[in-house]
């Protein structure tokens, strides 16, 4: 069988050079093979990364209008396209169909957005201390840009990073996760019939070893786009550090949902059912804690509990992405036995029948009680549908515990109080708090990222991935037609 998902360099589909191939399979049923992709190594990296840096220098020159433009496009194409595209990414990557067309849409969202920046692209001017001169500040491109995303968000990922990219004026090289290369083919095929030249956009298949590592260590990268786990973000750091190349860590969570007593308890328990086990648990604002006011707890376990048979592996929830993921976080609920949290609900493999006769990846959804700030379960991004219960005694205690982990991505607080909202708001140690909602559900023009090890202090989103994805060049013009002298000169 020939290779399906190619890599896609200097405008051209080609497969790996060495030849090699990895099967690219449903998780909902294994024995479904959806193709082969390319498995892309050093070679491929470099050649994509030549390709990059020669199509630089006229893509750069290309006005910032044009380059939105061809995004605008893009947005239009994959709007056309989203119930086949989404259909296909259940297929590859197991998330069920509404979650799908969330990540499309998602993509689109930021396509509009980038477009726009097009006709934008703001920098500042501010009064000289000199009569005769101009202050101001542009943002220049960087050069070539490597993006290397997750599985999770295999369209909205990627793009919430070429587009910027693209629109700043500089190239690309995207190396996509291993378990999405069909939606990676088909994000860039849309991208090229919107109008990019040859060489702008260049897509490297493959692990993150063989194809990841050369691509984030290659001299003629100027920037790192990387969103994935924190242990993956820690070796790209140390990759980009002996260069001093800009990086951009967009890193794990472990995302608190608190609920104080005065909150809105079947509110409460109806975001945190959606934030926990919405795509299988593997989104990285999902929440996987509950911090709960002793006075709440049982009112809201029961609430919980209550809602859970609603969530269905197989119908309204889908596999985990791999048969490695879903023996880690089968392993993850074992240990969470063993070290004393109570199992209230769920934590076995559902056996959901595909053609073959091995099963799906599916996992029940899972809800321990009892867990405290030392346990793993506690502190270890499960990335699967999993949450556990932590028993706080009021508003400082909660704030104590949900800023207790290593990460600080996002946190979600629930009560009826003015005061505590703000509160809140002032005393949480994340990038993102959202107030009675789940703990995820970014909108586009806002900056999104973490704190402490959830990324390296990079927003994505907004007009603040413009600073990553671009430099600031300060001018001064001076037209006084001589040589002034300046402020402190004598
Ligand atoms: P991962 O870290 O395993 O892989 C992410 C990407 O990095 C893949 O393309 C992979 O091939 C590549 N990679 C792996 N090892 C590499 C190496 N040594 N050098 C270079 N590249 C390498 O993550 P995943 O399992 O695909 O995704 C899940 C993780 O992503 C979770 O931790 C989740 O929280 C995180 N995530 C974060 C955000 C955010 O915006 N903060 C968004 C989505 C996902």
């Amino acid at each position: 069988m020939t290779t399906t998902h190619l890599h896609y360099i200097d405008g051209q589909w080609q497969p790996a050079q060495s030849g090699a191939t990895t099967p690219n399979r449903n998780p909902a049923d294994p024995a479904d093979l959806i193709g082969l992709a390319a498995a892309g190594d050093s070679a491929d990296v470099a050649m994509a990364v030549a390709a990059a840096t020669s199509a630089y220098p006229a893509w750069r020159n290309i006005p910032a209008p044009r380059r939105g433009e061809i995004l605008f496009r893009a947005a239009q194409l994959l709007q056309a396209r989203q119930d086949t595209l989404a259909e296909e990414m259940t297929r590859e990557m197991g998330k069920v169909a509404h979650e799908a067309r969330i990540d499309i849409q998602k993509a689109i969202d930021m396509l509009r957005l980038m477009a726009g920046e097009g006709r934008r692209l703001h920098g500042q001017t501010t009064p000289s201390e000199l009569p005769d001169k101009h202050c101001m500040t542009v943002r220049t491109p960087l050069g070539v840009v490597a993006c290397i995303t997750p599985f999770n968000f295999p369209v909205a990922a990627p793009v919430w990073k070429i587009a910027p990219a693209l629109v700043c004026g500089n190239t690309v090289v995207f190396k996509p996760a291993e378990d999405t290369p069909l939606m990676a083919q088909r994000l860039v095929e849309i991208l090229a019939e919107a109008g990019l030249p040859n060489g702008v956009l260049n897509l490297v298949h493959g692990s993150g070893l063989a194809a990841g590592e050369p691509l984030a260590s290659h001299p003629d990268v100027a920037l790192v786009a990387f969103t994935g786990s924190c242990q993956t973000g820690r070796r790209i750091n140390t990759l980009c550090a002996p260069t001093f190349k800009r990086v951009s860590l967009q890193l794990g969570g472990k995302n608190a949902s608190i609920v104080l007593a005065d909150a809105d308890l079947d509110r409460a328990a109806d975001c945190i059912v959606k934030a926990a086990f919405a795509q299988t648990g593997q989104i990285c604002t999902a929440t996987s804690r509950v911090v709960v006011d002793k006075r709440v707890h049982a009112a809201l376990r029961d609430k919980l509990l209550a809602r859970m048979a609603a969530v269905q592996p197989g119908r309204t929830m889908g596999p985990l992405v791999s048969k490695a993921a879903m023996q880690r976080v089968l392993q993850a609920i074992e240990q969470g036995q063993q070290e004393g949290a109570t199992l209230l609900y769920g934590g076995r493999r559902e056996t959901v029948a595909g053609t073959g006769k091995e099963p799906g990846w599916f996992v029940q959804p899972t809800l321990f009680d009892h867990v405290t700030p030392a346990m793993r379960l506690a502190q270890d991004e499960l990335f699967g549908p999993v949450v556990g219960l932590m028993v706080a005694d009021g508003f400082q205690d909660a704030m104590a515990m949900a800023n207790g982990t290593a990460q600080g991505l996002s946190v979600a607080v629930h009560t009826r109080c003015i005061n505590t909202v703000f509160a809140a708001l002032e005393a949480l140690e994340a990038g993102m708090v959202y107030v009675n909602l789940p703990s995820f559900g970014a909108e586009v023009p806002l900056p999104f990222g973490g704190t402490k090890a959830s990324g390296n202090g990079q927003r994505e989103g907004g007009t603040a991935c413009l600073d990553t994805f671009s430099a600031w060049k300060t001018g001064y013009v001076d037209f006084s037609d001589r040589l002034q002298r300046a402020q402190l000169e004598a």
